[in-house]
């Protein structure tokens, strides 16, 4: 027998009360879909198909796993895994069980939907034009909200959650529900069946419904944006909400700890610390042009003392690539031999870059090629500028050098 007002076969307990989890019924249809699979459609059913945005509910039917349940040409089949030889045949008996868990989940969020855009028509007279629940609540309000306007309405969702009142179901005939004003959405598919938050908001659901708002436990929105002309909102409520709310509480930890500041002080502490590293990175730059000026007056030296068109290595183990390309641009305009400026250390290997005023008779690849045989590494560049790695010991390059001056 068809139910008039859904035009499904089967009569769906949790539209009624969605806190019933046990259920035993009588399969009307049994049939394969894929290998393993077997379509149920049964008498009555606590399982919720998926629909006006919600997934469909989970659970087990004789023991075996519920993994889909939707609504198709008016009739509700559960996809159910076959485990053990399991039979199931029209006019069997068969016992279901929701899982309950993942149920209670989804209505606090789906109703905290509700509460949110029934306190938005209120006071703004937006329509929900678009619902999705994932891991989180993402709804489209048909017109734009400020940042301070979505908080207030959050803080009101909150108090009527604190006030508890009460979320009945209503079944009008649709004689009753023409005379009757309700926010109606796109999941609206069957005869009208209306969620009631008493004082605060009518609308049309097919979803399982809570008893009340406290059982919503709180409500957060967590992004928001212009969408369409109208808002985006996504928001958590309930389980997930805690488990949002505890996972910030240990970042927030973790920033205390790192920033030696209080709980309501942690931003402040940050964009100190950020301003100061911004400071602290001019300095640094400019420590780095004194100490290249000073590098460069060592190596000058360096070069006075022998003008001889040798190769001179030297080694700064805190200089950077850019520093060592500085200093060898600087000192061999007045100097007719090849510039080798090591940085690094023993235990990390060295970086070098070599250059000259202009190609030579000895080539800088070759000098490449000696250096990868006495270090190791790789290296490569132009005729008047190479780099490469080293990953040699100090004493062995400076003898290297020592070897190449005689
Ligand atoms: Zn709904």
């Amino acid at each position: 027998m068809k139910n008039e007002r859904t035009g499904c076969n089967t009569e769906l307990i949790y539209e009624r009360d969605a806190y019933v989890t046990h259920f035993t019924s009588v399969v009307l249809d049994a049939f394969e879909t894929t290998e393993g699979f077997i379509a149920l459609e049964l008498k009555e059913s606590c399982f919720f198909p998926e629909g006006g945005g919600q997934s469909a509910d989970e659970g087990f039917i004789d023991g075996c796993p519920v993994t889909d349940v939707q609504r198709v040409d008016g009739r509700v089949l559960h996809t159910v895994k076959i485990e053990d030889g399991k039979h199931f045949a029209p006019g069997q008996e068969v016992t279901g069980e929701v899982d309950f868990a993942l149920r209670f989940l989804r209505m606090q969020n789906h109703i905290a939907e509700h509460l949110f855009c029934g306190i938005a028509n209120q006071r703004f007279g937006y329509d929900n034009v678009g619902f999705h629940l994932s891991d989180v609540v993402t709804f489209d309000l048909d017109g734009p909200l400020t940042g301070e306007e979505i908080a207030s309405i959050e803080e009101k969702c909150n108090e009527v959650i604190w006030e508890n009142v009460p979320v009945i179901v209503h079944f009008p005939t649709p004689e009753e529900a023409a005379g009757m004003s309700f926010r109606s959405k796109l999941e609206l598919e069957d005869g009208v069946r209306l969620v009631e938050i008493k004082g605060y908001d009518l609308c049309a659901c097919c979803a399982p419904a809570l008893r009340s708002t406290g059982e919503i436990g709180i409500i957060k929105v967590i992004d928001f944006m212009p969408h369409r002309g109208g808002t985006r909102i996504t928001l958590i409520a309930g389980r997930d909400a805690y488990k949002d709310y505890r996972m910030l509480d240990e970042e927030t930890g973790e920033l205390m700890k790192l920033f030696s500041a209080k709980r309501n002080l942690v931003a402040d502490a940050a964009a100190d610390f950020s301003q100061k590293s911004l400071a602290m990175h001019a300095q640094i730059t400019e420590l780095k042009k004194e100490i290249t000026a000073l590098y460069i007056r060592e190596v000058k030296d360096v070069i006075r003392a022998r003008n001889d068109g040798d190769i001179i290595g030297m080694i700064y183990p805190a200089a950077d690539e850019v520093q060592s390309r500085n200093v060898i641009n600087e000192c061999v305009k007045d100097y007719d031999g090849i510039l080798c400026i090591f940085r690094g250390n023993d235990a990390d290997g060295y970086r070098y870059v070599c250059g000259r005023r202009e190609a030579g008779e000895y080539s800088l690849k070759e000098l490449a090629a000696s250096m990868k045989k006495a270090f190791g590494g790789s290296g490569g560049g132009s005729e008047i500028m190479i780099q490469g790695s080293a990953p040699a010991k100090k004493e062995i390059i400076e003898a290297f050098f020592q070897k190449e001056e005689k």
